[in-house]
């Protein structure tokens, strides 16, 4: 038996991305071809699985290139075969007419229908461009590594959502506002910057096991105990490499109390922060100030710790 190869192209969807289906996981996602890398090599954005491209085509994808090979195939080689056929019951028609036997030849051939099995590639949730290969890609969720270079995205991703807090405080500065509106305001941000330092904790945890502990279970809303595993586990003393740690630890504490205790300033805070002792039992006077510059660094602290991160994941 001869084996035969044909090439089939995958189509693209409407915005050039093609589906890819993890092999393990069994996940979905989305890249483009002809950005990012030139390698066949791909990992799969949500677990540990690397191969070979070929190993990553959907059900859909073979169905379809099922379909088109089959109709590729009768076309070069069954219908030749069929042509040759016909062509000798031909001469041996010609070959015997007027003879004692003549053999006459009737033939009739329809084509068979393959029907192709085409498809649509799904919509997904975010759509990312590498920072690091420049590839374009589309995942579920948020978080993911680049199926191209394998890079982790999730400081990226947290860096752009402190950029989203900083534009809110020079859209919100752009109106006259009242106390209230502006207290709500700035706690709205000094809330979501510390949310997406806790999404990136929780990222890199699952990334780096063993690096950052399990407990306690909100590791990156807690300054000092990761603080603590920071130097321990990473050797970065961000005490000193930050350009005023005690602040950026105070605000975490105020994020605290306007969470859990309406802003108001209680003893834990005292304990934790004695210089702001006169504030005791009062609401604290969180100002736009103060957040613009939690947000700087908070910056620099996820800077900080990406540096010495990228050096424990492969
Ligand atoms: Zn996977
Ligand atoms: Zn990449």
């Amino acid at each position: 038996m001869s084996t035969h190869t044909f090439q089939i192209s995958i189509p693209k969807d409407d915005d050039g991305f093609v589906g890819r289906e993890c092999l393990e996981c069994k996940r979905y996602f989305k890249l483009k071809p002809g950005t990012g890398l030139p390698t066949q090599h791909c990992h799969c954005p949500y677990c540990e699985y690397e191969g070979d491209q070929n190993t990553f085509w959907t059900q859909d994808q073979l169905d379809y290139a099922q379909s088109v090979g089959k109709q590729i195939a009768y076309e070069k080689l069954v219908e030749p075969l069929l042509d040759d056929l016909t062509k000798s019951f031909k001469k041996l028609e010609s070959s015997t007419r007027g003879g004692f036997l003549q053999i006459k030849v009737n033939t009739t051939r329809t084509k068979p229908f393959f029907p192709i099995k085409y498809y649509n590639e799904s919509e997904l949730e975010t759509l990312l461009t590498c920072d690091n290969c420049k590839l374009e890609f589309a995942i579920y969720g948020v978080f993911s590594r680049c199926p191209d270079c394998s890079q982790l995205n999730a400081f990226s991703i947290f860096q752009k959502s402190i950029e989203v807090c900083k534009k809110q405080i020079d859209l919100f500065n752009q109106f006259p506002h009242d106390k209230d509106v502006e207290l709500a305001n700035l706690k709205f941000i000094l809330s979501n910057a510390i949310s997406s330092f806790d999404g990136l904790g929780k990222e890199l945890r699952k990334k780096l096991v063993g690096q950052f502990p399990d407990k306690p279970k909100n590791l990156f809303q807690n300054i000092d105990e990761l603080e603590k595993v920071l130097l321990q586990n990473f050797s970065l003393d961000i005490k000193t490499q930050l350009s005023d740690y005690s602040f950026l630890r105070q605000m975490f504490q105020v994020r605290h109390v306007f969470e859990h205790n309406m802003g108001v300033v209680d003893a834990d805070f005292i304990r934790k922060v004695p210089s702001i002792n006169h504030l005791v039992d009062r609401k604290y006077p969180l100002t736009l100030n103060e957040v613009q510059m939690f947000l700087g660094l908070l910056t620099d602290l996820g800077k900080l710790i990406e540096d010495e991160a990228k050096k424990h994941y492969t």
